[in-house]
């Protein structure tokens, strides 16, 4: 089964990835991880993707598309995979659906996780993210038990640069123009599903596999 979260960023579309690669047994892909590991090793790849992360704007598709299409030919990915933050305009998803028909494949199903922009604001402004393993918290809704400390690995949980608000601002900006018109994109081939995003992370496995079926 071959997935694609769609949705602003602070929709929750990482944290439902993470739930479904769970329950479907299949690698969770986030561009935006792969990039911020690369940054943390200090590649060329990664110095070059911070200029554009850090000021909310999308990293050019010469650095993206390669590296996302290299990543879904790898062995694990051989019985389906959720892609976390790729495709972000309609181009990566054109290029996307070209190497997947050469091999007589498509992707099965386009989440859209819905989420009204003022709650994606108040949500992203709380977020914290662990600089070691990438899990994301909330200072209201989801902390850490020890203030700055990660629960799962314990490494430090930080506000990262393009959580910052003028950042977020910007996010969305780039969402609405080059995103969201991957909704109609997904829509017309018949495999996009819409689930509500504003609800607890609770439900949010749950609305998956009803829309999916199982
Ligand atoms: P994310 O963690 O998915 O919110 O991604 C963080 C940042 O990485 C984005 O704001 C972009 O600058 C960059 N990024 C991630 N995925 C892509 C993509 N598919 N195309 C272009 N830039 C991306």
């Amino acid at each position: 089964m071959k997935f694609i979260m769609l949705g602003a960023p602070g929709a929750g579309k990482g944290t439902r990835a993470a739930l479904m690669a769970e329950h479907y047994k299949i690698p969770h892909i986030s561009t935006g991880d792969i990039f911020r590991a690369n940054l943390k090793e200090g590649t060329e790849l990664g110095l070059k993707a911070k200029e554009y992360m850090d000021k909310g704007h999308l990293v050019p598709d010469e650095l993206t598309v390669e590296l996302l299409l290299d990543r879904v030919g790898k062995d694990d990915c051989q019985d389906g995979y959720i892609l976390d933050g790729f495709p972000r305009t309609i181009h990566q998803a054109e290029v996307l659906e070209q190497e997947l028909k050469k091999l007589d494949d498509k992707i099965d199903y386009a989440i859209d996780v819905h989420v009204p922009d003022a709650t994606i604001e108040e949500r992203m402004g709380g977020r914290r993210t662990c600089t070691k393993c990438s899990q994301s918290y909330h200072i209201v809704f989801a902390n850490t038990a020890v203030e700055g400390i990660c629960d799962k690995c314990g490494g430090e949980v930080v506000l990262r640069i393009d959580d910052a608000p003028e950042t977020v601002h910007k996010r969305l900006e780039v969402y609405h123009e080059q995103t969201k018109p991957l909704i109609d994109f997904y829509n017309e081939r018949g495999i996009l599903k819409q689930v509500d995003g504003s609800g607890s992370i609770q439900h949010a496995l749950a609305a998956v596999i009803e829309v999916v079926g199982y």
